[in-house]
């Protein structure tokens, strides 16, 4: 029987009130799907300097949260829905820590406090669970903002009545960030020293927040399955390899979906022109917009390739920009959208100033451009070193937009590759990550796009029909929390 569940989850950004990537899109999709499930989910994240309190609903009280060796700290509490749904999100406000114009850092710096202010996040979510009297069964935490959550259930908040029969679950959506800090954040979290062991929280004389998670948590999963065997090798690992593997009894794969609401050529309120696989027409009119957006030739017959993203190593740029002047040697347009490195964001704007009817870059965050790219393109770029899961690849699918992808990760479990016999697949996969690799698939998919059209549009058919719903992904988490929920039940009575 599927038991009714509370379940209590916390993170650092979630959409539409903070993002700087899919952990985000995540916790404002996923609650809502759990939610549907009849669950009662409550949301927890920091209230930051780039929400506005007057949108939100003021909890009266201030909230007491113990930070060991910094004292008692007072923070204020908001809460407003999920857009469309029945599920809180509660903000915790503090403004010595959140009144900052960054989630986690300013010009390319991480803010050296952020031990201490994801410390803060952690704890306050069990102190506001008590506030409002909501008595988890489930405590879900995400990345390593909030992974010491699991380590302080069973230490500082062992004994409190109301997290005791408690589960915890660690999701890890990019495990490149870890949370490495110095050792003196033991004595702020409280959970004592004896946790300061290789086997939870120490890593070469400091504290990693993810690795005490992992240890701890009852389940850890991964936004894909594949991700999920990866992070067990050194090349994915990060170091934490051998630790997940002594943990892999625990550790599961569920594959995120994605928001169909938002990502549809039906209803896309961003683009040029609707369209869906019935009739195509829309299509074109998207591309010859997104070519009026970066002043490119109006050429409906040329591919036109598409790349949105963080200016960061993840995402293969330097594959890219190794391979860049051979690809525009072919008849090809392309267009960026992304912001990071700052060598990246140079080349990338060299290159359309040099290529100006070959290649369109936009430097910045730009959500509706986001869109308008994955509608008007014909190809979607993802070389991507490393994916957990990916997004961008999955909406491609749906705008008719082919990726190419590195079979890593997610992009792994979300694209299969085409096959020119069968004409079976979704995209063009390649397998080692080389700029060799890279431009040789590239040049295989602009060829099929060329010389065979019925091939391509088949491609876009079938990447069209394909469905990666947050449904199915709840389902995945539901089955998990009901199974922790009875393995609770079974140690009150042992
Ligand atoms: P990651 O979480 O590693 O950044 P994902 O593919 O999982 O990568 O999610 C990235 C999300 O952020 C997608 O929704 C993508 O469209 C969006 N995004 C990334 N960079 C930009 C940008 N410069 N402008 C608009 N949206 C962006």
């Amino acid at each position: 029987m599927s038991q009714k569940l509370k379940i209590l989850f916390v993170a650092s950004e979630v959409v539409p009130f903070a993002k700087s990537g899919g952990l985000a899109d995540v916790a404002g999709a996923l609650p809502k799907a759990i939610a549907a499930k009849g669950h009662e989910i409550v949301v927890v994240m920091p209230r930051y300097y780039g929400i506005d309190k007057r949108d939100l609903e003021h909890i009266p009280g201030p909230l007491g949260v113990p930070m060991g060796s910094m004292g008692e700290l007072w923070a204020g509490v908001y809460r407003t829905k999920l857009p469309g749904s029945g599920v809180w999100v509660y903000f915790i406000d503090y403004e010595h820590f959140y009144g900052r114009s960054g989630l986690y850092d300013e010009n390319n710096m991480s803010y050296p406090d952020n031990d201490n202010r994801f410390i803060f996040l952690s704890k306050a979510a069990f102190q506001l669970a008590r506030k409002i009297d909501f008595k988890p069964d489930i405590i879900h935490a995400n990345d390593w903002h909030t992974a010491t959550m699991p380590v302080l259930k069973e230490t500082r908040y062992a004994l409190d009545p109301h997290f005791v029969d408690a589960a915890s679950v660690l999701t890890i959506h990019n495990l490149h960030y870890q949370g490495r800090f110095y050792k003196g954040a033991i004595d702020v979290l409280e959970v004592g020293w004896d946790m300061f062991r290789p086997e939870v929280l120490e890593e070469y004389d400091g504290v990693n927040f993810l690795k005490g998670g992992i240890a701890r948590a009852d389940a850890v999963t991964t936004v894909s399955r594949q991700y999920a065997r990866e992070i067990q090798t050194p090349e994915f690992g990060w170091g934490l390899e051998g630790h997940i593997k002594a943990h892999s009894d625990k550790l599961y794969g569920i594959l995120n979906g994605v928001d169909y609401e938002e990502w549809s050529p039906a209803v896309d309120p961003y683009i040029a022109a609707h369209y869906d696989i019935d009739d195509m027409a829309g299509k074109a009119v998207c591309k010859e917009a997104l070519q009026e957006d970066f002043s490119l030739p109006q050429r409906p017959d040329v591919p036109l390739i598409g790349f949105i993203g963080r200016f960061v190593e993840q995402k293969g740029i330097s594959l890219i920009a190794h391979i860049l002047p051979r690809l525009l040697e072919m008849d090809i347009q392309m267009v960026f959208l992304g912001s990071g490195e700052k060598w990246a964001e140079g080349f990338f704007s060299d290159v359309a100033a040099r290529y100006p009817d070959k290649v369109g870059t936009y430097i910045g965050y730009n959500n509706a451009l986001a869109h308008r790219i994955e509608a008007g393109c014909d190809l979607y770029l993802m070389p991507s070193l490393f994916e957990p899961c990916g997004l961008n690849q999955i909406y491609s699918l749906r705008y008719g937009t082919v990726p190419i992808v590195h079979a890593t990760g997610g992009l792994e479990d979300t694209i299969e590759n085409f096959d020119p016999y069968s004409r079976f697949g979704n995209g063009f996969k390649f397998y080692e990550a080389s700029p060799e690799s890279l431009f040789n698939t590239v040049a295989w998919a602009v060829k099929v796009y060329y010389d065979d059209k019925r091939g391509f549009g088949i491609l876009r058919e079938n990447g069209m029909r394909a469905r990666f719903s947050w449904d199915e992904a709840a389902d995945a988490y539901d089955k998990l929390y009901q199974m922790l929920y009875y393995k609770q039940q079974m140690k009150r009575y042992r």
